[in-house]
């Protein structure tokens, strides 16, 4: 299961046609709401559509593979 939350930054497997990649979740829930970084354009994707599609999440200054991405510890 992929973890990320509201406020993260994603890139996805197609960037948008403005030529970004970079996604902010915006929203949560069976329907993900993403804002384009380059154009701040929104789109909204069901859920299942996002996590096929999803690739990096923004870690501090880098981007690493989702799936190595997790709830960090309490
Ligand atoms: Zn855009």
């Amino acid at each position: 299961m992929l973890y990320y939350e509201l406020g993260d930054v994603v890139t996805l497997k197609k960037g948008h046609p403005c030529g970004e990649n970079k996604w902010e979740i915006v929203r949560k829930g069976a329907d993900i709401k993403l804002k384009c970084l380059g154009c701040e354009r929104m789109i909204w994707m069901g859920r299942m559509d996002f996590e096929k599609r999803v690739r990096k999440i923004k870690e501090g200054d880098k981007f690493v593979s989702i799936v190595h991405h997790h709830q960090p510890e309490e």
